[in-house]
C-alpha cells in the first residue's frame, strides 16, 4: 500500500466524510482517509440500526447498550449530584456519529456564527456560512434564498398525520400559551413551535458516508483505511508529517503534506494530547513529551444539557408500538425570559420515556408514560476532557460539569415550569393523567428543582468546543479560523471540536457546514 499522500484525514464521520469527498474532487491530489471503525460499503450492507432512523427494525437503545463494536461508549461526569457516570455514545464506523444519530437537522441561530466572526474569525459570519448550509441540503419542503435543492443530504419535516398524538398536543399547547407557530426552524428569523427538520426520508437516515462518500468511492485518488486507529500525529520540527496507525495490533506509518484531524470532539483533543500538543502541566503529569503547549486542548467542553419530564398516560392514549411513527417530531425554540441570547432554549416532545438509560440503569417500560424534553441550547458553563493515560486505547476523562452557573439553572427551571404549564392545559388533558417527574413539590420550590435538574441532567449528544477556533489573542484557542493548529505547520482540525461554543442547534449539520468550509480553505490555499 502507498505510504505517502497529499492529504491524510483522520476519522470518517460527519466532517471527515465530507472533507475526503471534496478534496478528492481534485484528481491530482491523493487522499488517505483513516477510520477506527468498520466500513459498510453500500446501503445494503449497512446494519439495520444504521439504515433506519426509526422503525421496528431498530434494536432498542442499541447505541447505548454495551457490546456493540460500531460505536464507542465513553463514561463521563455530568454533575456532582448525579452519582452514576453518564454514558456517551459516538459512532465508530464510516459515517461516524452521523450514522447513529437522531437526525434532527437544525442550523442554529445566525448569532452563533456572527459571534465567531465578531471575535476576529471573519470567515464564519452567518452570511459566509449560509452558502454551505444551502449546498449540503436538498430540502424537500422549502425552496428560496435560504434553502438548497441540490445537496446530497435530503431533509424534510413530518406532517401532522405522521405525528404521534402527544406531538399534536404539544403543538396546540405551546401555541395556546402564546408561542408563535413556525413551519421552518431553519429559517434564520424563525422562533416558536413547529415540526423539526430531519435528515430522514422513508425512515432512512441520510448519513454523511452514504450521501457523500458512497457515490464517489471509485475515485482512484481516494483510499479508505477502516478498522485502523491513528494513535499519534508524527511531528518533526513543529511540522506534522504523517500519522502512526494501529491495525490488527500492527503499527504502520503513513506520510502526508497535510493532516486533517476529524476525529470528533472527544477523538481530536485525545489525539492531539497523545501527540504532545496540549496543556504542558497536564501532559507532564501523564508522562507525555511536550511538543507544543496549547492550554485550550480539551478545555471548553460544550454540550446542551437536557432533562426529561414524564407524565402518566390515560388509557385512551395508545402508544405507537410498531414505531412506524417517530417519537420526537416537534419542537419549541424560544428565548428565556431576560436572556440576551435569541432562541437559547429548546423543548421537544417525546412519545415514549427512557430517562435512566443514560446512566446505565435498565430502561423501564418506555411505553409507561409520555414525556417532554427541555434542553438548554446555549449554556454558559463548560466542562473539560483530560487524559487518564498515555495510551490511545484508554478512554479520556470527561467532565461535562453541567449547571455550575445560576443563569443556566434559572433558564432551565423556567423551561421545566413552562413544559409543566403546557402539560396541564387542555391539549394534553386528553392524553396524560398526572406529572410523575419531577414532583409538584420539586417544581414549586427553586432549591428542590435545582437539585432535581442537577440529578437528572444528561447529554443531548452535542459534545463540541474541545479544540476551539480563535485568533492568537485568545490563548485558549487551539486552531485559527482556517482550522490550522496554532504553532504546528501542516496540521488542521475540522469537526465539532472547533466550535467556540455549542451552537444553538443539534451539531451534525453545523459540523457538516464546518467541513464544507474547511475543504474550501484547503483547496484555496488558505
Ligand atoms: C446518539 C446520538 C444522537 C445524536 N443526535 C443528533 C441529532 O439528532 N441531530 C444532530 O444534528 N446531531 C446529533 N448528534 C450529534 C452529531 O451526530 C455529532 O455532533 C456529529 O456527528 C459530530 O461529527 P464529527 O465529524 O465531529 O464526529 P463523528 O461523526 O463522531 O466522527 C468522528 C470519527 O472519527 C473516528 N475516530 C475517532 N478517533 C479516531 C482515531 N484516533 N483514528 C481513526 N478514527 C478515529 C470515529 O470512529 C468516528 O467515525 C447525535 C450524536 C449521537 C452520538
Amino acid at each position: 500500500m502507498k505510504t505517502h499522500y497529499d492529504y491524510i484525514i483522520v476519522g470518517s464521520g460527519s466532517a471527515g466524510s465530507i472533507i475526503a469527498t471534496r478534496l478528492s474532487e481534485n484528481s491530482t491530489k491523493s487522499i488517505l482517509l483513516i477510520e477506527a471503525g468498520e466500513d459498510y460499503r453500500d446501503f445494503n450492507s449497512l446494519p439495520n440500526d444504521f439504515k433506519y432512523g426509526f422503525g421496528p427494525e431498530l434494536t432498542n437503545d442499541w447505541w447505548i447498550k454495551s457490546g456493540n463494536k460500531n460505536r464507542s461508549l465513553f463514561v463521563a461526569n455530568s454533575t456532582e449530584e448525579q452519582k452514576s457516570p453518564m454514558l456517551i455514545p459516538r459512532g465508530k464506523v464510516v459515517g461516524g456519529s452521523s450514522a447513529v444519530n437522531a437526525q434532527i437537522f437544525l442550523r442554529g441561530d445566525p448569532d452563533d456564527y456572527n459571534s465567531w466572526a465578531e471575535n476576529g474569525n471573519y470567515e464564519w459570519s452567518f452570511e459566509k456560512c449560509l452558502p454551505e448550509f444551502i449546498k449540503i441540503e436538498n430540502d424537500l419542503d422549502f425552496a428560496g434564498d435560504f434553502h438548497g435543492k441540490k445537496g446530497p443530504i435530503q431533509v424534510r419535516r413530518h406532517t401532522k398525520d405522521e405525528m404521534t398524538q402527544d406531538a399534536i398536543a404539544f403543538d396546540e399547547g405551546f401555541q395556546s400559551i402564546g408561542f408563535p407557530p413556525t413551519k421552518d426552524h431553519n429559517d434564520p428569523d424563525s422562533t416558536g413551535v413547529g415540526p423539526l427538520p430531519f435528515n430522514t426520508v422513508n425512515r432512512i437516515r441520510q448519513n454523511a458516508a452514504m450521501c457523500y462518500l458512497n457515490p464517489i468511492r471509485s475515485r482512484k485518488n481516494l483510499h479508505l483505511k477502516s478498522n485502523s486507529l491513528v494513535q499519534k500525529i508524527i511531528i518533526k520540527d513543529s511540522k506534522a508529517i504523517g500519522v502512526e496507525v494501529i491495525q490488527n495490533q500492527k503499527v504502520s506509518n503513513f506520510y502526508s503534506e497535510e493532516t486533517i484531524i476529524c476525529a470528533g470532539a472527544i477523538g481530536s483533543p485525545h489525539l492531539l494530547m497523545l501527540s504532545g500538543i496540549g496543556p504542558a502541566e497536564h501532559l507532564k503529569e501523564i508522562g507525555i513529551n511536550l511538543i507544543n503547549h496549547l492550554p485550550g486542548v480539551g478545555k471548553n467542553l460544550r454540550d446542551h444539557p437536557q432533562v426529561n419530564l414524564t407524565w402518566g398516560k390515560k388509557d385512551s392514549y395508545i402508544h405507537e408500538k410498531q414505531s412506524l411513527k417517530r417519537g420526537v417530531t416537534i419542537g419549541l425554540r424560544y428565548t428565556a425570559t431576560g436572556s440576551n441570547s435569541n432562541n437559547d432554549m429548546l423543548i421537544h416532545n417525546t412519545a415514549t420515556i427512557f430517562p435512566s438509560i443514560y446512566f446505565g440503569a435498565h430502561s423501564k417500560d418506555k411505553y409507561s408514560g409520555i414525556g417532554m424534553i427541555v434542553c438548554l441550547y446555549l449554556a454558559l458553563g463548560s466542562g473539560e476532557l483530560k487524559l487518564r493515560a498515555p495510551n490511545p486505547l484508554i478512554q479520556p476523562l470527561l467532565n461535562y460539569n453541567y449547571f455550575q452557573e445560576e443563569e443556566d439553572l434559572r433558564r432551565m427551571r423556567e423551561g421545566v415550569r413552562l413544559a409543566l404549564q403546557v402539560g396541564e392545559n387542555a391539549s394534553y388533558s386528553k392524553i396524560i393523567s398526572s406529572i410523575i417527574k419531577p414532583s409538584l413539590q420539586q417544581i414549586n420550590d427553586d432549591k428542590l428543582l435545582n437539585h432535581w435538574i442537577k440529578q437528572n441532567a444528561r447529554t443531548s449528544h452535542h459534545i463540541s468546543g474541545t479544540c476551539k477556533l480563535g485568533t492568537e489573542k485568545d490563548s485558549m484557542s487551539v486552531v485559527n479560523q482556517y482550522g490550522k493548529v496554532h504553532g504546528i505547520k501542516n496540521l488542521r482540525i475540522a469537526d465539532a471540536s472547533i466550535m467556540p461554543d455549542c451552537v444553538r442547534a443539534n451539531t451534525n449539520l453545523p459540523t457538516m457546514m464546518i467541513a464544507e468550509k474547511i475543504s474550501q480553505f484547503i483547496s484555496n490555499g488558505k
